[in-house]
């Protein structure tokens, strides 16, 4: 099927051409975002496959069904940047992938916690400069704290039972409790108890209207005083602007994000070298206590490959016809 594959860098050229070797799918590579003015890019493309940051609204959708598409494919997870009530409309199907490792997302904001938390970044840096003072680099055990976490499915729970293994109290809070969760000794309380009694809160639950700006200025101020925020899920979960001015005063101990509400005109590419408008984000690198990395929480080798199998399956299922197994409705349909 003639599929238009936005967002395409080298590694997802590579790995979604070697997951089409035995479908024969015929793949356009575009490195554009998808945008209104992209579109036309995938003219006569039954199928548009697309990322997290491309723009997949009512009227990217309206362009996309009259240039003949009827499937949008997502290498995500997340499905918050498409129109679903739209693409109904237009008769349009989309598919994510439901199920890649959730070990890389989880094992990430472990990462990120441990860096934030004991200055990792920083010490390098300084290493590498020669510089082998102590001063400023001091973090607090993990072991005995209490984690916090906001979603409490798959990549939360992997989460919650490293935490566990690591002698952390885990609270979460969930619209659906999960009993894998329980389990492991994880007790759910209301978001805001989970804030005001965890030392670490870490988010996991997708964007939705309903947990846009879940951590904001209101939940800032009632979080216990040097907290730190992990948030490998969606930048539209945290008001930035609160979390920085959190920063400023010390309510907020340490910020560790590999997602922001504004990263689709940064991230996945190398500005190094161009003038970089946004001031918030510019802000909080400036920040000893922030580590900022570009939506990389995914990025094994394993997801990777399971996403880009997943991706060609659903492809392959849509013109045979097949039930779509990751299809996602909108919630009128
Ligand atoms: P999942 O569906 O297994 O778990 C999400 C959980 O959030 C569910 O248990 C759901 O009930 C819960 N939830 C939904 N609305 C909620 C609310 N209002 N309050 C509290 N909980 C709520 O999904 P997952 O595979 O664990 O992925 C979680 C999120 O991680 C995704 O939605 C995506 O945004 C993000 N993600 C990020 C990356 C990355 O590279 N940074 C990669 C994959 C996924």
């Amino acid at each position: 099927m003639k599929t238009a594959v936005f967002s395409a860098r080298r590694y997802d050229k590579l790995m979604l051409a070697q997951a089409n070797q035995e479908a024969g799918h015929e793949l356009l590579f575009f490195e554009e975002r998808l945008t209104r003015q992209s579109a036309a890019l995938a003219q006569g493309c039954t199928a548009v496959c697309v990322f997290v940051n491309d723009t997949v609204d009512a009227d990217v959708l309206a362009l996309l069904a009259g240039q003949g598409t009827r499937l949008v494919a997502t290498r995500s997870t997340g499905y918050n940047q498409i129109d679903l009530a739209a693409a109904e409309k237009h008769g349009i199907a989309v598919v994510r992938v439901a199920d890649y490792s959730p070990y890389s997302v989880a094992e990430f904001a472990v990462g990120l916690l441990l860096a934030v938390n004991r200055k990792i970044a920083r010490a390098s840096m300084r290493t590498r400069e020669g510089n082998f003072e102590l001063d400023g680099l001091m973090g607090f055990d993990l072991h005995g704290k209490t984690v916090g976490i906001i979603g409490t499915g798959k990549i939360g729970t992997i989460f919650a039972r490293i935490m566990a293994g690591f002698g952390c109290t885990v609270l979460g809070n969930d619209l659906h409790p999960n009993p894998a969760f329980e389990a492991l000794g994880g007790r759910y309380v209301p978001v805001a108890e989970l804030i005001a009694a965890s030392d670490v809160v870490s988010l996991h639950c997708p964007l939705t209207d309903a947990t846009r700006h879940i951590v904001n200025a209101a939940s800032l101020a009632q979080a216990k005083r040097g907290s730190i925020l992990v948030n490998t899920s969606r930048g539209g979960l945290v008001d930035t602007e609160a979390a920085i001015a959190a920063l400023k005063t010390g309510q907020l101990g340490g910020l560790a994000i590999d997602v922001y509400e504004q990263e689709a005109s940064l991230f996945f590419q190398d500005l190094s070298s161009s003038i970089i408008c946004d001031d918030i984000i510019q802000r909080l690198v400036s920040f000893p206590n922030v580590i900022v990395t570009g939506h990389q929480a995914f990025f094994t080798s394993e997801a990777i490959g399971q996403i880009m199998q997943t991706t060609i399956a659903s492809i392959t299922a849509f013109e045979r016809g097949q039930p779509l197994a990751n299809q996602v409705l909108s919630r009128a349909g």
